[in-house]
C-alpha cells in the first residue's frame, strides 16, 4: 500500500466506526489485447449515514468499482488485490454462498437502468418477495404469505408506489416507477450500505430529481451509507456529502462536496466543474479537452498529463503523483501539492 489514505483506511477497518472500508482495491479485466486495470488501487471509507458520490468520465472505472463492492465482478474481470470491509468483515475473502447472504442484508445495489435488472415476465411483488426469500439467512424465520404481502406493500409505499404496482409487470411501468421498484428491492432487508450506480440515467430531469429525493429519504430512514455513482456533477452535488473523482481507474480527488465545488484541487476536477453548464451565465457546455486514455496504454507519469493545463514539464510526464491527504478531509494525487501534508 502506498498512499497515506490507504493506510488511514486500513486503520479504520479495524474499528467499527465505518460501514464500509475499501482498501487498495484493484480490479482487472484480462482481455486478448492485454490487462485493463479498471480499478487501480482505490481506498475509501464510509460512516453510517454518509453519502459519497463517485464521478468521472465514461470508462474511469466507476461501474467496475460498484460491481466489485457487491462482489458481482464477472469474467474477464477479477478482483486481483485489496480488501473490502463491510461492517468490519473482509468480503473479498468470502465464498459465494456467504456473500449471497450479505447482499440485500448488508449491501444492496440500485442498478443502472432498472429495466434490465427486473425480470420482464414476473409481477413486481414476486420480484420483491423473491429478493427477500433468497436472502433470509435463517429459513425458520421465513415470513408467511400474508406477512410477505404486507411487507411488499410497505416497501412500495416507502418508495412512493401504490399496492397496485405490485400486481403489475415491469413493461407496464414508467422508467421512474421501475427505478422505484429497484429501490424497494434494494432496501427490502435494510442494508447498511447502498450502492447506487447511475440510478437516474435515461430518466428526464424532473423524474431524476424525484428519484434522488426518494433515495435520500430511504437512506436517512435506514441510516445507511450510500455510494452514488454518476457523471452528472450537478446532480450528485445536490445529494452527496462527499465527492470522489475517478480518472483512469484511480481516485484522484476526494473531499466534502462544498469544498470540491468551491475550491477543487486536482486540475481534472477543476475542468469537470468548469465544464458544467451554468444557466445564469448562459455558459455553453464545453467539455474537457482531449479524450480519456485507453486503459490498455496509459500515459507515463501522471496519467492525466496529456490533458492537463497545469502540467509541470519533466516531472508530470515521468513521475506518478502519490494520492495523499493534503489538508484535513481533502485528498488528491497531483504534483502541484507534493510536499503538502494535512
Ligand atoms: P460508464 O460511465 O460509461 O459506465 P465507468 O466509469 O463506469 O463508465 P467502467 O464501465 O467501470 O467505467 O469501465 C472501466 C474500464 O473497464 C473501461 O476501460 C472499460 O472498457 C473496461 N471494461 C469494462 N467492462 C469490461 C469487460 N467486461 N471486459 C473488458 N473490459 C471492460
Ligand atoms: Fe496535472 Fe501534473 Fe497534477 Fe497530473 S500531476 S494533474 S499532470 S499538474
Amino acid at each position: 500500500m502506498t498512499s497515506l489514505t490507504a493506510a488511514t483506511a486500513a486503520r479504520s477497518s479495524a474499528s467499527s466506526e465505518h460501514s464500509l472500508v475499501v482498501e487498495d482495491l484493484r480490479v482487472h479485466y484480462d482481455t486478448p489485447e492485454g490487462v485493463i486495470k479498471a480499478v487501480d488501487g482505490v481506498s475509501l471509507a464510509l460512516k453510517p449515514g454518509e453519502r459519497l458520490a463517485l464521478v468521472g468520465e465514461s470508462g474511469s472505472g466507476k461501474s467496475t468499482l460498484a460491481m466489485a463492492l457487491m462482489r458481482l465482478t464477472k469474467a474477464p474481470g477479477r478482483i486481483v488485490a485489496g480488501h473490502i470491509y463491510l461492517g468490519g468483515k473482509d468480503i473479498t475473502l468470502l465464498e459465494e454462498p456467504e456473500m449471497r447472504q450479505l447482499r440485500l442484508n448488508e449491501i444492496a445495489l440500485v442498478p443502472q437502468g432498472a429495466m434490465n435488472s427486473l425480470n420482464p415476465v414476473m409481477r413486481v411483488k414476486h420480484q420483491i418477495i423473491d429478493g427477500i426469500l433468497d436472502h433470509v439467512a435463517d429459513r425458520k424465520q421465513t415470513p408467511d404469505s400474508h406477512e410477505l404481502e404486507e411487507r411488499v406493500n410497505r416497501l412500495l409505499a416507502r418508495v412512493g408506489l401504490s399496492p397496485e404496482v405490485g400486481r403489475m409487470f415491469p413493461h407496464e411501468l414508467s422508467g421512474g416507477m421501475k427505478q422505484r421498484v429497484a429501490m424497494a428491492i434494494a432496501i427490502s432487508l435494510s442494508p447498511r450500505v447502498i450502492v447506487a450506480d447511475e440510478p437516474t440515467s435515461a430518466l428526464d430531469v424532473v423524474v431524476q430529481r424525484q428519484i434522488m429525493q426518494t433515495l435520500g429519504r430511504l437512506q436517512q430512514g435506514l441510516d445507511a451509507a450510500v455510494i452514488l455513482i454518476g457523471h452528472d456533477m450537478g446532480l450528485v452535488a445536490q445529494f452527496a456529502n462527499r465527492v470522489g473523482v475517478m480518472y483512469a481507474g484511480k481516485l484522484v480527488e476526494l473531499g466534502p462536496v462544498q469544498q470540491i465545488f468551491t475550491e477543487p484541487l486536482h486540475p481534472y476536477t477543476k475542468l469537470l466543474i468548469e465544464s458544467l453548464p451554468n444557466l445564469e451565465e448562459k455558459k455553453k457546455f464545453i467539455g474537457i479537452p482531449g479524450l480519456p486514455p485507453t486503459l490498455l496504454r496509459l500515459p507515463s507519469g501522471c496519467v492525466f498529463h496529456p490533458r492537463c493545463p497545469s502540467f509541470i514539464k519533466g516531472t508530470c510526464e515521468t513521475v506518478a503523483p502519490h494520492y495523499q491527504e493534503v489538508r484535513p478531509e481533502r485528498e488528491t494525487s497531483c504534483h502541484l501539492y507534493a510536499g503538502v501534508r494535512a
